[in-house]
């Protein structure tokens, strides 16, 4: 606590992302990273980018990831938004699209930002129920409050279909719906092909997941122009330079490389699947995920002492202290050796 915060900060009570250890090295399943390095062309486009050119800003507009982005999902440039990840992308939203006072509504057990970014911009909270099998649903939305929604949700894995997103759109006609595609390229179904139907569609994506660039902190946004620009208002308010030279270049250069990224999604696909019927094997309870990452408890050892335990083996996985969730643990999907490991390792705690 200090004198000179203001209210805001005073009660807000901030996200607290994963840990990046710094003790020792760990099989690292906690923060839903990808397991491989991103695609050699990215790596030679960062190279290529390391002159003494970084003195001059980076382009403002990001103009030619803008247009690399709107190639490959067939849109176009005045469609794209980028940002520094795909958190701020999402922050954005708020002050982009809310007044203080407005309501957003999103799934009870969801992205654990979602209720701090309304709260840093007054912005009020409303939260859907979750099915008994944690699946979400259009009808448990109030009515009356823009929505923003993980498809697949997180910490759960699970994915709706594009009926059902379709649905919210149809329902929520007068409302914005904001879809949080973080992880939708690991077997979910985009709602990209949507956004030329429905004005009030905001789809939301980023490179930390399919695209191995989590450290280099580039998201982006798809929705009319008129959303998009909404956006850059917001941007353009805060910062001209969200993205920086390096980041652009090696952003536009994994878009090109769409056979590395179809083959490295594959990959953790596969392990996902693997992993999840080890899981089984054990005992867990695993839910169907689309995502990078699994769901899964165990009735006879609570979350939060597996949690230690697998710290203790050396291996990093996410638990949340949520009372609805607390028996469960969120499992980023490894290599295929890992994950090995991270079954042999549990077997032994098992016992
Ligand atoms: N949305 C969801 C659902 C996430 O889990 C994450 C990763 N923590 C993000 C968005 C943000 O990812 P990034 O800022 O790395 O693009």
């Amino acid at each position: 606590m200090n004198r000179f915060w203001s209210n805001t900060i005073r009660n807000i009570s901030p996200y607290i992302p994963g840990e990046q250890p710094r003790d020792k090295k760990y099989i690292k399943l906690n923060t839903n990273e990808n397991p491989y390095p991103p695609s050699q062309r990215v790596l030679d486009a960062i190279r290529l980018e390391v002159t003494g050119d970084v003195r001059l800003y980076p382009d403002p507009e990001a103009v030619g990831l803008k247009t690399a982005l709107a190639g490959f999902y067939g849109l176009r440039a005045e469609e794209v938004f980028v940002g520094n990840g795909s958190d701020e992308v999402l922050a954005f939203c708020f002050p982009a699209f809310f007044n203080p006072g407005d309501t957003i509504s999103f799934p009870e057990i969801t992205y654990s930002f979602f209720p701090v970014y309304a709260e840093l911009f007054g912005v009020k909270c409303k939260t859907a129920p979750l099915n008994d099998d944690f699946s979400v649903s259009a009808e448990n939305f109030p009515p009356d409050a823009g929505i923003i929604l993980a498809n697949p949700n997180a910490p759960t894995g699970m994915a709706i279909g594009l009926d059902q997103v379709e649905i919210l759109l149809n329902r929520f006609s007068q409302s914005l719906v904001i879809v949080d595609e973080a992880y939708i390229d690991f077997g979910a179904q985009s709602a990209v092909p949507l956004i030329n139907k429905y004005e009030n569609l905001l789809v939301v994506q980023t490179f930390s997941k399919s695209r191995c660039m989590a450290g280099l902190r580039v998201g982006y946004a798809m929705g009319n122009p008129g959303l998009v620009e909404g956006l850059e208002r917001v941007k353009n308010s805060f910062n001209s330079y969200t993205l920086d030279r390096i980041a652009q270049k090696a952003a536009a250069a994994a878009v090109e490389d769409r056979e590395y990224f179809t083959e490295t999604c594959q990959r953790i696909i596969n392990t996902r699947e693997n992993t999840a019927v080890g899981l089984m094997e054990l005992g867990f309870k695993v839910l169907p995920s689309k995502s990078n990452f699994l769901f899964a408890a165990h009735e006879k050892i609570p979350g939060e002492a597996l949690l230690f335990k697998l710290r203790e083996a050396g291996i990093l996985v996410r638990h949340f202290k949520k009372p609805e969730i607390e028996n469960w643990l969120r499992i980023s999907i490894g290599t295929e050796e890992e994950m090995e490991i991270f079954i042999e390792k549990l077997k032994d705690i098992m016992i």
